[in-house]
């Protein structure tokens, strides 16, 4: 099937007069949002429910009656519906989290990261790009389709939007950065009508990259899985006069050492799309080194990343052909003159589809080797990888969306290094894509912001991105 034209685009129909308001609201609220400093884990426990409430009464000032959850004590999540007539099936589900991750303003900032500062050109502050910006985008669409329903002399909480063929679902939900279990997790178990849709949209794609001088969306429709062990190495305590083999501190290093190191490559299905795609888009020494990437020589794999893109691009790509496996943290020894007994490593293991809970325990056995028998695992996390269509209706919109806002882009699938909430949908069976769209400047460091100090989003990238997500809703639900 080919994918729909979006000729006219469903955001042409709105006259310039009215995006510039919305960008102008888009940007003062998520400015407002980061000032709320949600952030997990919250000590003490408040920001998140303060969050969800600013975001609800956001929804109320344009007319909407959005519902608060608050399962566990200061733990807000926020929902709201808007009505289609319900002749175009299952719901269409605008997710996104609402927690970030702590940021120390003596770290560096230029900007403190709760001040949301709107300066040269950006919105700055801790959430900017994970993922508050998107909550601003989703809410800014939310806003323009309640405005159709005030228009035309409807209530938009109650009666179908005009347009509409099926319902809006927006989720915004807490405790992402740390599982989401208290969140997302919680609401598939006990309210999963919130969420069940025929598809949806959540953060961490559609966002531009620049390689090799052109200009990609990686859409994303994968995320690994991901295991978190920490193992306990057993030696014996001594005199640190006399040192021993069996220092726990000395194997826990070794330990260290073997599991840190990058194991053999493999591509996923959906790796394979992605470089075949980009391969496609690109002259042909280019694509002559992707296909060296997706090779079967890991050190000919190796040599290729080095040669053809940024570092930071290699990194990704680096992490999403293996499962990884990286220290996190590290205890042993009580005082300098004890060789010490026992010693502590967590590791943090992210897993390609395919790679299943009992391969990485014998991955991990496999690795320490000799030292097997002087530790024990404890498996302290786990969540599957998880995958959505690379065709359908909703990918070909996607693609189709960003193709109309931006005639030389071109889309690509993505598998996602990290998890997110959409670990959690893919148990009520939907769909999810990674899709909050930006176009950034060239050479704009944005994986980078993730989590980083000076994390900002530029509010032309919102600029460009609010038409493309209003697009996206307005054709899947029209
Ligand atoms: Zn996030």
């Amino acid at each position: 099937m080919p994918p729909p034209a979006l000729d006219p685009r469903p955001s042409a129909a709105l006259p310039d007069m009215d995006w510039a308001a919305a960008h102008e609201h888009l940007v003062g609220f998520l400015a407002d949002l980061i000032r709320v400093p949600s952030i997990n884990p919250p000590n003490p426990p408040g920001p998140e429910l303060d969050a969800a409430n600013r975001i609800a009464a956001e929804l109320r000032s344009f007319g909407l009656e959005p519902e608060v959850l608050e399962p566990f004590p200061g733990r807000g999540s926020v929902f709201a519906r808007l009505r289609g007539d319900d002749t175009g099936g299952d719901p269409f589900l605008l997710l996104s989290h609402l927690d970030v991750v702590p940021a120390n303003a003596a770290d560096g900032w230029t900007h403190g990261p709760f001040d949301g500062d709107v300066a040269d050109g950006y919105v700055w502050g801790r959430g900017a790009v994970d993922m508050k910006g998107m909550v601003a985008l989703e809410v800014g669409v939310l806003r323009l389709l309640a405005a159709r329903a005030r228009a035309a002399g409807l209530d938009p909480a109650r009666d179908p939007i005009p347009g509409l063929r099926r319902d809006v679902l927006f989720a915004c939900t807490a405790d992402e950065e740390n599982g989401g279990w208290e969140g997302a997790g919680w609401v598939v178990d006990n309210r999963p009508d919130l969420l069940r849709a025929a598809g949806g949209v959540n953060e961490a794609g559609g966002v531009s990259a620049d390689i090799a001088g052109r200009r990609f969306y990686p859409i994303q429709v994968a995320e690994k899985g991901h295991e978190v062990f920490r193992i306990l190495v057993h030696g014996t305590w001594g005199h640190g006069s006399m040192p021993r083999d069996d220092n726990a501190l000395v194997m826990a290093a070794e330990a260290v050492r073997r599991l840190a190191t990058p194991g053999e490559p493999r591509i996923t299905p959906v790796m394979r799309t992605l470089l075949d795609e980009v391969a496609a888009a690109l002259g042909p020494d280019q694509a002559a080194l992707l296909a060296e990437v997706g090779g079967d020589d890991p050190r000919r794999s190796e040599a290729a990343l080095r040669a053809m893109c940024d570092p930071m691009y290699a990194r990704a790509l680096r992490a999403l052909i293996r499962d990884t496996i990286s220290p996190g943290i590290f205890h042993a020894g009580t005082k300098y003159n004890i060789i010490p007994g026992e010693a502590e490593v967590t590791i943090d293991i992210r897993t390609l589809p395919g790679t299943t809970p009992d391969d990485i325990r014998e991955e991990i056995l496999a690795r320490l080797g000799d030292l097997a028998p002087h530790c024990d695992l404890e498996r302290i996390h786990t969540a599957i990888p998880v995958d959505a269509p690379v065709s359908g209706e909703l990918y070909d919109l996607l693609r189709a969306a960003i193709r109309a806002a931006d005639p030389d882009g071109v889309p690509v699938p993505v598998m996602a290094p990290f998890a997110t909430d959409g670990k959690h949908l893919v148990r009520l069976g939907v769909p999810l894509y990674g899709f909050s769209p930006l176009r950034l400047e060239p050479g704009e460091r944005f994986l980078e912001r993730f989590h980083g100090i000076d994390e900002r989003v530029g509010v032309d990238a919102l600029r460009w991105g609010l038409p493309v997500l209003y697009d996206v809703t307005a054709t899947f639900c029209g």
